[in-house]
């Protein structure tokens, strides 16, 4: 399943980001277990969509589509060396398909910074430099025995060519994600090593309050990170807002100009950094969102829900969200033509209303 694990430098707030991801309860509503393990939380993507298709066919319940958040503690400076707990984070960082970076941005002089200033961006270096260490070291190991490989083997020729070509940009300080496609290196050949640096990159800043409306100072952070997706928020704020009640909790946001909690742009942007989108179903029983790639067919889509629904696939009966609300129900939706029967090469759309047809 989907699964962003959320590294940082100690003190930054990745507890404070992450018990409010896993304790909001609004998002977890629909995932009474919603923390796994310590230090895993499942939360749903929101979606305002879901509570009106719920509405449309009475469904009993909305279960919007999952996405986990690891915290993954123990990435400190120093740490691919042995520092800190050591490689203990790598364990569970090969797992997360997204790697959330938090970066302290917030000036509170109670709360210590481990190398004693505040600079988003050397913070941003020590974590990178470290993640790019870690692949270093697995590129060391593996390339004499891909190189022996390669020898023996035709196929494995592309494997080793591009572990080294890897190697060559990670010793230039740069990431597999920020700089694989430029330097002509194919990261699918790469997919055996488990390398960090190839998944997506995206930055959560933890700024205060007061900065949230200064666009010159969040300009000024987002072009550290670009081209990679940057989310700002207050931690703090996010914790507390999470104990709300709905009204004051939308009024507290009101009122530091934030048309939504952060965390709902985390996850949002956590999709679209992973390049997913949603279709929707809905009956009875259930108004609920699935998680696809971008440019997944409709077998492909009838697959998340079951492998029998895609290897029995026959049609899919298609509506889009809008044209179905627009018509206000499903019959009005046919007799207004709204309403498509597509085949196996029909490529999904986000917020598609989808009913599948198979044998089984
Ligand atoms: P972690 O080590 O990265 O998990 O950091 P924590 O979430 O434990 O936060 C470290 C300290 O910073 C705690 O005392 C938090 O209350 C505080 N903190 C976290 N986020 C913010 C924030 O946005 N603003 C302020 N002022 N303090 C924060």
């Amino acid at each position: 399943s989907l699964t962003i694990g959320i590294v940082g430098l100690p003190n930054v707030g990745k507890s404070t980001l992450f018990n409010a991801l896993t304790k909001n309860d609004v998002l977890a509503a629909n995932y009474p277990f919603a923390t796994i393990e310590p230090n895993v939380g499942v939360v749903g993507l929101p979606d305002p969509r879901l509570p009106k298709l719920a509405e449309l066919y009475d469904s009993q319940k909305v279960i919007p589509a999952p996405v986990s958040f690891v915290d993954i503690a123990g990435l400190v400076r120093g740490a691919s060396k042995g520092q800190g707990r050591g490689n203990a984070f790598l364990a569970n960082i090969r797992d997360a398909s997204a790697i959330c970076q938090v970066v302290r941005a917030f000036s509170d002089p109670n709360v210590v910074h481990v190398d004693g200033k505040i600079s988003p961006a050397d913070d941003i270096e020590t974590i990178n430099t470290e993640l790019m260490l870690a692949d270093l070291q697995t590129l060391e190991k593996a390339l004499p025995r891909l190189e022996k490989e390669a020898k023996l083997r035709k196929d494995r020729a592309s494997v080793a060519a591009a572990a080294a070509a890897a190697a060559k940009l990670l010793n230039e300080g740069v990431t597999l994600y920020a700089g694989a496609a430029a330097a002509g290196i194919d990261v699918a050949e790469l997919r055996e090593l488990h390398l960090l640096t190839t998944k997506p990159f995206l930055y959560v800043f933890n700024v205060d309050e007061e900065e949230l409306a200064n666009a010159e100072f969040l300009d000024e952070l987002r072009a550290i990170v670009a081209p990679a997706e940057a989310v700002f928020m207050d931690a703090k704020v996010e914790s507390e807002l999470i104990d709300l009640p709905e009204e004051e909790a939308r009024e507290l946001l009101e009122s530091i100009g934030q048309p939504e909690p952060g965390l709902h742009q985390l996850i949002r942007v956590g999709f679209r950094t992973l390049g997913l989108q949603t279709y929707l179903t809905a009956g009875p029983k259930e108004a609920r969102a699935w998680t696809i790639p971008v440019g997944a067919t409709a077998p492909e889509a009838a697959g998340v829900i079951h492998s029998d629904f895609q290897r029995g696939f026959i049609k899919a009966e298609i509506v889009s969200y809008d044209d179905l609300m627009a018509a206000g129900s499903m019959s009005s939706a046919k007799a207004a033509g709204k309403v498509r029967m597509e085949g196996k090469d029909y490529v999904m759309r986000d917020g598609d209303v989808v009913e599948f047809r198979f044998n089984v």
